[in-house]
């Protein structure tokens, strides 16, 4: 059964709403605006939900329209309220009668939004400014740390002001609006108030009369109803401009045909509401929250709330777990069959922090961490209690699963046993890369270009191997900031294996190579992005089989030289270099990894970068290509993350590059193996470990029983790239993952290092039946 945590993105359809859409399409299925039978019967049932909406919303004057959902209830809204500060602002040359309180101020310039609004808000109004010319000054109402508008501002910024915005419940942290303290700063003041009520619908009574709001949108599909039908409640003399004109219907408010099916499901919500029985009262929703607060904590000591409790809509839980990214949690949910969300759903698919949580100055780990529970007022006690298991669960598998924490912000997990395809880990935050390379058998480890926000995570993934560490170390002195790598070796101190004098960058001066069990770790000086560039080269019982390369070659670019501690005139030579030692093929693990390419060779990146198959080739004097790579340099764009960019990149990204294969067709791959003997397809779970515990991918995999799956999870990869791009060319590699993200990276990272029979289960295991 599916945990559905996620309604405030939206809800299932309830029963009633369900039947009573489907009585309108098959039987009442008329047109409301014609004249016969058929036509009046639809038009009777409109009235008569129209009619119970302005009960439930205790609204008997004002319009009361149907909309397809909120977001045109608020362009709606905005529209009239713009028109009328244009009014205003150019009146007709001859007025007649003007009202008293359109006499007593000048044509306000101003409009403000609460820093919180659904985006839905602040992009209409600068939609509308800008269609309609207006030059408005739009200003978000900054929040405090409890998400409530800054009242001693707005109060400050009411004169000049036409239009305010203020949501009565907000959907990424549920915390309720001060409405009443809202209505009184606005009472007798000539400006205009929309309130956005779609998460209050059912839930709070929103007093629009009393409090005199002018616009008030809802949302169907927030609250059990299908998703295309929505309400705007607009009062009594606000002024207003239709947003679609022409047939008239909704007495020329909204023109278009009416979405009776939707407005008879929304009817029969209404319906529920009015009579009561169907929905929790608020009593037994903040018991329900109280139960899955107890889980929360009980699975993920140390859960912080982002919202506080008292002011907050019993229905909404916004928390970060330190030390877990959103990403990390959402996976693990989602394993566990929870359904929930990283913030808002408009902006689940961009990992990004929540600018609602930044707009109340909650510090950088928190926003980027936060992930959102919801539940309706109509969700099953049962459903509920089962929510509590499975998130106890969910933590008891990221204990048992030595997974105790990553960063926010890093992509990265850390495998259950101990073998040798897990002896190198790999960390990424914005791009840059921390690896730990581990013995399991002597439980020795080094760490390599430690991240700030690593530093807790490293400690307590070193404490769950019980490992000893060797070194810490950084591949280069940073140009722009300090290394962590102190503050780690001070957080480890009890863990560090004795070591003395080391150098700037953590080697100990007196060891020619760092033993790792049967791995060996030996450095290169190649000074060129720093003075003090350095390659580690690992050996295994094979020889060399990897290179940590810090920012000396990245996957598409060269590390930058302009730094005041660059030394751009040796770069080529510590290139010629790298070339006699690692040759053409190793792989070089890079210092950042902007595209989640992994890791790269000199062959790859000489194909993909005309400076450095020129230095590498002898068709570029070092003299030439450091003029040419500084030339390459100048004005540096910062990255995607506004952090420094550590090169020029010369290789496009080729993220587009499609690589999804469908579930049919690794299907008949298999078939036709079967039948013509083709290369068996190999299928490679990408999905880190606690992930697993939640319910291993056989149970799933409808061809399971013919295909072998191999677990490697995406923080391990690098350690089997190598032999998958010997594997026989023809020999497809199908990775799979949650959602198809992570197995896309997968796939790409192989396809680009020579194996093209690489692809990634298109839309994840959430797709299987
Ligand atoms: N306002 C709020 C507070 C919301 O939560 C949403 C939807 O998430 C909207 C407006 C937009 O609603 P819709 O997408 O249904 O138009």
């Amino acid at each position: 059964m599916d945990i559905y945590l996620d309604a405030n993105a939206t809800t299932p359809v309830l029963e009633p709403a369900r039947e009573a859409a489907l009585a309108v399409m098959a039987q009442t299925f008329g047109n409301p605006s014609s004249v016969h039978g058929a036509g009046l019967k639809v038009r009777a049932l409109m009235d008569e939900v129209r009619a119970t909406a302005r009960r439930v919303l205790d609204a008997p004057t004002g319009r009361l329209l149907f909309t397809s959902g909120a977001t045109e209830g608020i362009q709606t809204a905005v529209l009239s309220a713009l028109m009328h500060l244009r009014q205003r602002r150019h009146p007709p040359s001859f007025p007649t009668a003007p009202s008293p309180d359109r006499i007593r101020s000048a044509p306000p310039t101003r409009v403000l939004y609460g820093a919180t609004e659904h985006k839905a808000v602040p992009e209409a109004l600068a939609h509308w400014n800008s269609v309609l010319g207006l030059g408005l000054d739009i200003q978000a109402i900054p929040v405090g740390r409890d998400g409530r508008h800054d009242l001693n501002w707005l109060r400050e910024h009411l004169d000049g002001t036409g239009l305010v915005c203020t949501m009565a419940a907000n959907n990424e942290t549920g915390v309720i609006s001060d409405l009443d303290g809202i209505a009184a700063l606005l009472r007798d003041r000539d400006l205009l108030w929309l309130v956005d009520g779609v998460q209050a619908l059912g839930k709070l009574p929103l007093h629009l009369i009393r409090r005199r709001i002018d616009y008030a949108p809802f949302s169907g599909h927030k609250l059990y109803a299908p998703k295309g039908i929505g309400m705007l409640y607009v009062r009594d003399g606000a002024p207003f401009t239709p947003l679609l004109a022409g047939g008239g219907q909704e007495s020329a408010s909204r023109s278009g045909t009416e979405n009776t099916a939707g407005i008879a499901a929304l009817g029969a919500v209404l319906k529920a509401l009015e009579t009561g029985g169907t929905f929790a009262s608020t009593q037994v929703l903040l018991g329900h929250r109280d139960r899955l607060v107890q889980a929360l904590r009980d699975a993920f000591p140390g859960v912080i709330f982002n919202a506080p409790f008292d002011i907050s809509l019993p229905t909404t839980l916004n928390l970060s777990v330190p030390g877990l990214s959103a990403r990390t949690l959402l996976d693990l949910f989602d394993a566990a069959g929870i359904r929930a969300s990283g913030g808002s759903a408009c902006g689940a698919a961009k990992a990004q922090p929540s600018y609602v949580l930044q707009a109340m100055g909650l510090p950088h780990a928190q926003t980027a961490s936060a992930v959102r529970l919801s539940f309706g007022p109509a969700d099953a006690p049962e459903m509920l209690r089962e929510a509590c298991d499975r998130l106890r669960a969910c933590g008891e598998a990221l204990q048992s699963s030595c997974r105790p924490g990553d960063a926010p912000g890093a992509s990265m997990q850390a495998p259950t046993t101990a073998a040798s395809h897990e002896r190198i880990t790999r960390w990424v935050v914005d791009g840059a890369c921390c690896y730990a390379v581990w013995d399991a058998a002597s439980g020795h480890c080094v760490i390599i270009d430690p991240l700030p926000e690593l530093t807790a995570p490293l400690a307590q993934w070193l404490d769950c191997r019980h490992a000893r560490v060797a070194a810490v170390l950084d591949t280069h002195g940073h140009g722009d900031h300090a290394s962590s790598a102190p503050q780690l070796r001070e957080r480890l101190a009890d863990r560090m294996l004795p070591a003395q004098d080391l150098d700037a960058l953590g080697w100990p001066q007196s060891a020619d190579e760092i033993v790792l069990g049967a791995m060996r770790l030996k450095r290169l000086a190649v000074p060129g992005h720093t003075a003090d560039s350095t390659a580690y080269l690992l050996d295994d019982e094979s020889g060399l089989c990897a290179a940590f390369v810090g920012d000396t070659v990245m996957p598409g670019a060269l590390g930058r030289s302009d730094f005041p501690v660059s030394a751009p005139l040796s770069y080529a030579d510590s290139l010629h270099l790298l070339l006699n030692v690692v040759g053409r093929d190793t792989l070089l693990l890079p210092g950042h990894d902007y595209d989640n390419r992994f890791a790269t060779t000199l062959a790859i990146e000489c194909d993909a970068q005309p400076l450095l198959d020129g230095v590498l080739s002898g068709r570029l004097a070092p003299p030439e290509f450091a003029r040419a790579k500084a030339e390459l340099e100048r004005d540096l764009p910062p990255t995607q993350y506004q952090t420094i960019a550590c090169g020029a990149r010369a290789a496009p990204a080729g993220a587009a590059d499609s690589v999804d294969i469908s579930q049919d067709l690794v299907a008949s791959a298999l078939a036709l193996r079967q039948t013509a003997g083709a290369a068996r397809p190999r299928l490679i779970d990408v999905r880190e470990a606690y992930e697993h515990q939640m319910g291993p991918l056989s149970a799933r995999w409808p061809v399971a029983a013919e295909v072998d799956v191999e677990v490697v999870p995406l923080s391990l990869l690098l350690n089997q790239l190598d032999a998958w791009r010997s594997l026989p060319e023809e020999t497809p590699l199908v990775f799979c993952c949650r959602s198809g993200n992570r197995s896309a990276q997968a796939a790409r990272a192989l396809r680009r290092l020579g194996h093209s029979q690489a692809y990634s289960l298109a839309g994840g295991l959430a797709l299987l039946p």
